[in-house]
């Protein structure tokens, strides 16, 4: 998977729409302390489905909408669209991924205009070996993090790594059909003992 652009609206410090291109080679951001850098790697993880507020460093998760300053009224809700292209199974377009939160209304996801869950951006990103706990993605704090990780957390950013964490959420998913497919079938016997 190739990120194009990052554009976000309202997340966070950036309230005015903005753009950040992501050409081939290495791309740096730079800036003074507090300008927001962090900030866009954070836009990167909330759009691929980061759910956790805390490690947003927020209370909740309406603390990345845009907060409001003293010259400035807070903003109602927040966006951020991740452009991709060489997405596993999506043939080389290009594909957009956006995410919407409302203050009042949680969070929303698109694929390329179309309304998804959360589960399926998830899925997307875990098939091409990325996502919100990519260890690619490093932000501050995270190499101590990793050296100190149990075997079990280590295991699963190998799997990530390997492209094949989407494979559990699959697995539960078939689990749970084929329960309610044995329950369905002992209900059928039943009803067929009945009329015997
Ligand atoms: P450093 O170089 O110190 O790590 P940085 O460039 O990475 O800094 P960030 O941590 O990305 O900066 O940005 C912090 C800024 O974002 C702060 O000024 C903070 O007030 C602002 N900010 C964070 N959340 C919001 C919000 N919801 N609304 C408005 N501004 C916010």
């Amino acid at each position: 998977m190739q990120i194009k652009r990052l554009r976000l609206s309202g997340f966070k410090s950036f309230v005015e729409p903005a753009d950040l291109r992501i050409e081939p080679g290495l791309t740096g951001v730079v800036g003074p302390n507090g300008c927001g850098k962090s900030n866009l790697l954070e836009a990167l993880r909330w759009a691929m489905g980061e759910n956790s507020a805390k490690s947003m460093r927020g209370s909740g998760m309406e603390d990345v909408i845009f907060a409001g300053t003293s010259r400035r009224p807070q903003r109602d809700f927040a966006e951020v669209s991740i452009l991709a292209e060489e997405v596993g199974g999506t043939d080389g377009d290009e594909v957009e991924i956006v995410r919407r939160i409302e203050r009042g209304a949680g969070s929303a996801y698109r694929i390329n205009g179309r309304d998804v869950r959360a589960k399926d951006v998830a899925l997307l990103f875990a098939d091409a070996a990325t996502g919100a706990h990519s260890p690619a993605l490093v932000s501050q704090g995270r190499i101590s993090a990793v050296i100190s990780a149990k075997p079990e957390q280590r295991r699963q950013m190998l799997e990530e790594a390997a492209g094949i964490a989407g494979l559990h959420v699959r697995r539960r998913d078939a689990e749970q059909r084929l329960r309610a497919t044995e329950t369905n079938l002992a209900r059928l016997d039943e009803i067929i003992a009945d009329q015997d």
